[in-house]
């Protein structure tokens, strides 16, 4: 008997998890360790919060999924591995043994390099936190005579959060009620086309949100937030949507892990130093590089369940061979969404339809 410990309920694993219920992996006992009994879908979140679904829309229910799959689940979360030795510690005190474990538990937001971040602003992990604090904060919005929220981070999550939390506020009338975007570069959304960016910028404007790039935050202060140029935003509340950063438990049990902390696999997603250790998602370096997004950790999935499946019954390992462009999808408001692939842009009412379409067929394959 193999035993098997999954750690993290991330896009790859639900995919290990419906794998396992269609067809268990032969004398294996399969453990999954997640601090939270649901994985909200960060594709469908903005659509959350602009009300176009409820909550229970945007969850995949893990602790059902893996009761379906014959999977032992932990409602904790994973704080150090003992390579050696080959046990899980887990936050709740449980320490679990395993012959082999896979870890797909995410990015962390970079919290320790800005003064303030932790007294006075609001990551955006974990997603489950933020999802606590939001009706609060629109609470706060409907009551105050003026709101005010800074959205730090103009990447594509930060610059789709700013668009749907816009549209929530057109929508309950708070005209009272902005937001505003900080960045560090010219145009938000670093990385994608220029044409995209472009019309992005463009569209931020048409829905006022005041876009200030080129100047990233320097302090978090109770009420404000400083920016690099030393001038100061008053605002009540400040979200922090800042890039994926690693955890720091994976580095530290002394597995091979990249300049920045993420795990470095093989073409196989097995650990490049151990090789009864499994990565893939944003907690993964790649043998050949791919940008930190959902749609990686998706397509990852299949692969990690047949190669998890492979290693725990004796057989050859297949490599990943993903491509290196992914679709990016970013609503705007007004059940309107920009998309991107490689060099290509488009933007319409129908490209959300398409959106929506593929988020809501995602999810299907879970609930
Ligand atoms: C608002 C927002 C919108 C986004 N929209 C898109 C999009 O449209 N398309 C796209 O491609 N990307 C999008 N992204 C990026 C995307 O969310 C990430 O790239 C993606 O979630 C990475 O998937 P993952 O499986 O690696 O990790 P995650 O989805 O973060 O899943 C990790 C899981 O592991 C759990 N976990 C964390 N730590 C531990 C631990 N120590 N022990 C056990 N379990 C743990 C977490 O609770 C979580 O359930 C968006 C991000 C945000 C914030």
């Amino acid at each position: 008997m193999i035993r098997l410990v999954l750690i993290g309920g991330g896009h790859a694993h639900v995919q290990v998890l419906a794998a396992l219920a269609r067809q268990p992996f032969a004398d294996c006992e399969v453990t999954l360790i997640s601090p939270f009994p649901r994985q909200i879908y960060s594709g469908m979140l903005p659509g959350w919060i602009a009300g176009h679904y409820s909550i229970e829309q945007c969850a995949i229910p893990i602790v059902d999924l893996a009761r379906r799959s014959g999977v032992r689940f932990i409602e904790s979360a994973c704080t150090a591995l003992d390579i050696e030795s080959k046990r899980a510690h887990c936050a709740n005190g449980e320490i679990v043994a395993f012959d082999a474990v896979s870890i797909d538990s995410g990015p962390i937001v970079d919290l320790g390099s800005v003064p303030g971040i932790l007294e006075n602003a609001i990551p955006i992990r974990p997603i489950e936190g933020f999802v606590a604090v939001w009706p609060s904060m629109l609470e706060r919005a409907r009551h105050n005579n003026a709101y005010t929220l800074s959205i730090v981070g103009d990447g594509a999550a930060g610059t789709e959060l700013a668009f749907a939390i816009q549209e929530r506020f057109t929508i309950e009338q708070l005209t009272h009620a902005r937001v505003i975007l900080i960045g560090g570069s010219k145009l938000a959304l670093t990385g994608l086309p220029e044409r995209l960016r472009d019309a992005a910028l463009s569209l931020l404007k048409q829905r006022n949100i005041e876009h200030l790039g080129e100047r990233p935050a320097s302090a978090f202060l109770p009420g404000r937030v400083r920016l690099s140029d030393a001038s100061e935003i008053a605002c009540d509340a400040s979200l922090v949507v800042t890039g994926a950063a690693a955890p720091l438990w994976p580095a530290a049990s002394g597995m091979a892990c990249d300049a920045n902390g993420f795990i470095r696999v093989t073409a196989t997603l097995q650990s490049i130093s151990h090789r009864f250790v499994f990565a893939a998602g944003d907690v993964a370096a790649y043998a050949e590089p791919r940008p930190k997004s959902g749609v990686f950790a998706v397509r990852a999935g299949p692969l990690l369940a047949d190669n998890l499946r492979a290693y725990c019954t004796g057989r050859t390992l297949c490599r990943w061979n993903s491509q290196k462009n992914a679709l990016y999808l970013i609503s705007t408001g007004k059940r309107h969404a920009l998309a991107a692939w490689g060099p290509l842009s488009i933007g319409g009412d129908w490209v959300w339809r398409w959106k929506d379409r593929i988020d809501r067929r995602f999810m299907q394959r879970f609930t």
